[in-house]
């Protein structure tokens, strides 16, 4: 990690998430070709929308072109928005229990009346490849191998591809979310970083901010994280995603004190994509009895 600086001019380094995202993807696509080679069996993605929400409809659009262009088929189940959990369930308990498909997505969130939790626990854990079962999320906790949460695993990606080394330095982590924030934190700890975690009754978040050697925000409110507030040197990874392509962090004021920042967009939404696809692939070699490189 770049060791911080006390002079506030500094200008940050751009963390280019689609360039190491384009890296991760190649390498998956070289995979996908090699397993489809060697089995004869297309590694295949089932992404599960309730509803039409417009926001949903283009993420899954966006990840299923995406596995198109890794020689990862995708097989879209559309459900209506009025679908209810025990429905979900038995569309999730099928997919798990289908041979030809390898990896799981149900687009988040599913709908005021879907029991979220009951519904991502009917995905089988081999095949859950965006990490949101209860079994993924221990992994992570326990540091063990598993899939990860794909947000959080594409910032760890990100970091490592900058040369960032979390040990020893203090990580601010803002929003607890069980898909971005509380992960991504569990998995800093897992690199000996000294995490801190915020959210909405956290009081005085700026002097905590301004201790962070390395920032992740997942806030959810459009520049919520003032420039001023970030510590001369610190990395400072931008997870929120707001209309007008706007992060969670002031990003031209921020880039003056980090020594590296992620863009919104292009930082952290790329890296997630390439972790599903990546981890599709995982789970298909594994079902298919193949491992990496064999
Ligand atoms: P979320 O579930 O709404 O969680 C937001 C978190 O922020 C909560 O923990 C909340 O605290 C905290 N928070 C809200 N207001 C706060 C305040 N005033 N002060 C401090 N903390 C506050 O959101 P999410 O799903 O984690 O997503 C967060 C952001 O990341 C969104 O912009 C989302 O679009 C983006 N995102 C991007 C990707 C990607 O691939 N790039 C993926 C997922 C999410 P409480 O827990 O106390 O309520």
């Amino acid at each position: 990690m770049t060791q911080p600086m006390t002079d506030s001019a500094l200008s940050a380094r751009l963390m280019d998430g689609t360039a190491v995202a384009r890296r991760i993807a190649e390498r998956t696509a070289a995979r996908a070709a090699a397993l489809t080679e060697r089995t004869g069996a297309t590694p295949c993605l089932a992404t599960v929308l309730v509803g039409e929400d417009p926001a949903s409809v283009t993420y899954v659009r966006m990840k299923r072109n995406r596995c198109e262009k890794a020689g990862i088929r995708s097989r879209h189940v559309p459900l209506p928005a009025a679908t209810t959990t025990e429905e979900l369930i038995a569309t999730l308990t099928a997919l798990s229990a289908d041979p030809e498909v390898h990896g799981i997505l149900l687009q988040h969130p599913a709908g005021p009346h879907i029991d979220e939790r009951a519904a991502f626990e009917a995905i089988a854990p081999e095949k859950d490849v965006d990490g949101v079962t209860m079994r993924s999320f221990a992994a992570m906790g326990f540091a063990l191998p598993g899939f990860a949460s794909c947000t959080p695993g594409g910032i760890m990606r990100l970091l490592d591809a900058y040369d960032v080394d979390p040990t020893g330095k203090r990580a601010v982590v803002v929003g607890r979310s069980a898909i971005l924030g509380k992960p991504v934190g569990m998995m800093l700890l897992a690199r000996d970083a000294t995490v801190t975690y915020c959210h909405s009754r956290t009081q005085d978040l700026s002097s905590l901010v301004r201790e962070a050697d390395i920032l992740v925000a997942a806030v959810g409110r459009p520049e919520f994280i003032k420039g001023a507030d970030i510590k001369p040197g610190a990395v400072v990874v931008d997870a929120g995603y707001n209309p007008g392509n706007v992060g969670d962090v002031e990003f031209t004021a921020a880039a003056e004190r980090a020594s590296l920042i992620t863009p919104v967009p292009g930082g952290v939404g790329p890296m997630t994509i390439a972790v599903l696809l990546e981890q599709t692939l995982d789970a298909a070699e594994r079902q298919l009895g193949v491992t990496a490189g064999a």
